[in-house]
């Protein structure tokens, strides 16, 4: 009944301004304080109408809200999915944990690289567990005013419980992402605003009691759990920790399958080989393939998504958008041989791996060599390592056979060769011997890395030396083709090693 009193006052003011105007009142005063008014009024409702309510109040919701979502949609994730749904699972059953004097869990901390689906798991927590779920993010509560973000809290706490008794539900379910934000170490140099907020959530969760519904659960996620408080890590608030990692061949298969449901796939498709030239990517970059996919086919007014829309997504997704840099043709042919330099180093030390060849430049890069991981690996030997390295020289040694000497366009691979290196030398697989890299001189450390590098770059040209041929037969394939699948630069490949006599 209430909803349009706003009119009718309006219209009530307008009408006797009209009145007042006719009469002969001088109604200009009158306009100009009403004006006034007016601003005010909006002012207000655009700081957050009733000025206590913070702007994660908006999410706050029940699961009659279609954005709820399943454990089953969300792909990989198998140990994070079980522990969550165990530690769900107390919430549900609280009665059985009252008896065995257990006490209940106020806090998971969610802990993975961006993109890995710690939000996912906090929305289907609340479908679970029957929950209403509010959300905030941790960016939300920084203000420059003290209180205010102390204040955002009480509100995130007070919505959630409110919106529960609302829809009748025994539970609520609080999300916060970024937790970082608020919850960075307080080492005495942090501003007082952010110790307030810390303060206040450390209070709110200390009110959580298992006796009084609806009962909160708060779900906490972050990609830097080294910088948390202690005192939000403590026994009774977020001692739960899950981890939601990369995920593995057979987690990203799952994800493809996910977010391929709703998209017309070719039958030829196989996701399984995009899953296997993914290695690396989160949920997210994976849910982008499937997308940047399905634009390559409606841009070609296809009515289905081909293999081919998927591999050119994933080196979108990898390096960024085609660029219109136009090369000359010189540039283009050296660009060719230090490709094909990584790719014919890559077939030597790791048969099979080379995925693609390409010289039309995509991001910042002017060409590149896309490489299947054979397995996902999480453990390297020095031999692997030195193999990597040996594949990161390639360009420049293939520039140094055919030019000459080098270019600009092996300080990428330089960096990765050096981070390698630098890996060796802390696991002890180096000259330098199990050792505190700290308390080695800055000379020593020079010295092993150049005899490394000098070492690796020798066999590297060796290697390249002996495989002019693949070079000739493959160099204006290439140039021409642009892009070469692994398939078809292995044919070349095979058919032109020159074995020793
Ligand atoms: P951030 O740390 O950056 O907040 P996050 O870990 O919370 O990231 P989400 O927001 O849950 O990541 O995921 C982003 C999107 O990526 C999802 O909406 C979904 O499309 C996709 N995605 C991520 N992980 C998965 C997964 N395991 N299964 C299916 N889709 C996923």
């Amino acid at each position: 009944m209430l909803k349009g009193w706003r009119e009718v006052v309006i219209g009530f003011v307008i009408a006797l301004f009209i009145f007042l105007g006719i009469i002969g009142v001088n109604i200009l005063p009158f306009v100009g304080v009403a004006l006034v008014i007016g601003v005010i009024y909006l002012a207000m409702k655009s700081r957050g109408g009733s000025l206590t309510v913070g702007r994660q109040q908006r999410r706050v919701g029940g699961s009659s809200k279609p954005s709820y979502l399943t454990f089953e949609q969300i792909g990989g994730q198998e140990r994070a999915k079980q522990e969550l749904i165990e530690a769900l699972d107390f919430l549900i059953n609280h009665e059985e944990i009252k008896k065995f004097g257990i006490r209940p869990l106020k806090g998971i901390l969610l802990t993975g690289p961006p993109g890995t689906g710690k939000t996912l798991m906090a929305k289907a927590a609340a479908h679970y567990s029957n929950a209403v779920y509010a959300a905030a993010s941790g960016s939300e509560f920084v203000e420059m005013y003290v209180g205010v973000g102390a204040g955002r809290i009480r509100d995130l706490f007070k919505q959630a419980r409110d919106q529960a008794v609302k829809e009748k539900k025994e539970n609520a379910i609080i999300f916060i992402d970024e937790i970082d934000v608020i919850g960075g170490k307080r080492e005495g140099g942090q501003q007082k605003e952010y110790d307030q907020t810390l303060n206040q959530l450390l209070t709110e969760m200390d009110g959580i009691y298992s006796n009084s519904t609806p009962r909160v659960l708060v779900i906490a996620a972050t990609n830097r759990k080294e910088m948390l408080d202690s005192a939000l890590l403590r026994p009774g608030r977020f001692d739960r920790h899950i981890r939601v990692d990369l995920p593995d061949k057979k987690g990203r298969l799952h994800i493809l399958n996910i977010h391929a449901e709703n998209k017309p796939m070719d039958n030829s498709v196989q996701l399984d080989t995009i899953a296997v030239q993914s290695f690396g990517f989160s949920g997210a970059q994976l849910e982008s393939v499937m997308n940047e996919a399905a634009i390559y086919a409606m841009r070609e007014k296809l009515e289905q998504i081909e293999q081919r829309h998927l591999t050119m997504a994933i080196d979108k997704v990898m390096l960024g958008e085609k660029t219109d840099r136009e090369a000359t043709n010189e540039e283009r042919r050296r660009v060719a041989i230090h490709e094909l330099g990584h790719a014919i180093i890559a077939e030597i030390v790791r048969p099979g791996s080379v995925a693609q060849v390409t010289v039309s430049p995509r991001g910042q890069a002017l060409g590149y060599v896309r490489h299947n991981p054979l397995k996902d690996q999480y453990l390297h030997t020095k031999e692997f390592l030195e193999s990597q390295i040996m594949i990161a020289l390639g360009g420049a040694a293939a520039e140094e056979i055919f030019y000459g000497g080098r270019s600009t366009g092996s300080s990428n691979d330089f960096e990765q060769s050096l981070q390698i290196v630098e890996t060796m030398m802390n696991a002890g697989l180096t000259n330098l011997g199990i050792t505190n890299v700290q308390i080695v001189t800055q000379e020593e450390r020079m010295k092993e890395n150049e005899r490394i590098m000098n070492e690796l770059f020798k066999r590297t040209r060796n290697e390249l030396e002996s495989h002019k041929m693949v070079f000739e037969k493959a160099l204006e394939f290439l140039i021409s083709e642009e892009v070469v699948s692994g398939d078809q630069f292995r044919r070349i490949f095979c058919d032109n090693i020159q074995l020793p006599a």
